[in-house]
């Protein structure tokens, strides 16, 4: 798996690129909190549950299906005020599935383990992408602080940080041209109206 610290740093960055504007801080917590929950099947190691089976590490809570049942709940107990169904519902929908679901896919990246059950409870084969470039992180954070760990952060630096701040950025720049070609825009126009009668004036000189 990627550390918890890389799928929260992917997380937010994927919200800032999609969102654009700040958020309640309660909207941060949940996005990190879709992102780092598949990780709790690693207690089950510990408690002799295997590795392969259902509740196994990389089992049910990595499935695309767990992850479509985290983000409706999500939605549903975390944004309750919401109408059901808006067009900001189905965003925040949507965008929770992605975070929840990214876990087990940036787990098929990684080079350890064995792969992730994505479509558990369904089926449970485990799955890999055929290309894996990131590093396993060690299980616990005592190993965490060794070595194998540093080189583990830096294979994380390099995949998946560098290319989603490089998206950030890609989405940052895009935004800020739109909105300097739509001021542009709006000043040719008000330029354009100088001298003009406006609406008002039009109509009460239509009605004269
Ligand atoms: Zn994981």
């Amino acid at each position: 798996m990627p550390t918890p610290i890389t799928h929260a740093v992917f997380s937010l960055a994927a919200g800032g690129a999609i969102f654009r504007r700040p958020m309640p801080l309660k909207f941060y917590l949940l996005t990190a909190f879709c992102a780092v929950l598949a990780d709790v099947d690693t207690i089950g190691l510990r408690l002799g549950v295997p590795y392969d089976s259902l509740l196994g590490h990389r089992g049910l809570l990595h499935s695309l299906p767990f992850a479509a049942v985290l983000s409706a709940a999500v939605v549903l107990i975390g944004f309750r005020k919401l109408p059901l169904g808006s067009p900001k519902w189905w965003a925040f929908l949507g965008f929770f599935f992605l975070i929840a679901a990214a876990h087990g896919l940036l787990d098929t990246a990684t080079n350890g383990g064995l792969g992730v059950a994505l479509l558990s409870p369904f089926e449970n084969g485990r799955y890999f992408l055929p290309f894996r470039p990131v590093l396993a992180s060690p299980i616990g954070p005592r190993r965490f602080f060794t070595p194998w760990g540093m080189q583990v952060i830096a294979s994380e630096i390099l995949w998946i940080w560098m290319p989603m701040a490089l998206l950030c950025l890609a989405v940052w720049v895009l935004s800020a041209k739109n909105s300097a070609n739509t001021s542009a825009k709006n000043s040719v126009n008000s330029t354009n109206n100088i001298g003009q009668p406006n609406d008002t004036e039009r109509s009460c000189n239509t009605s004269d």
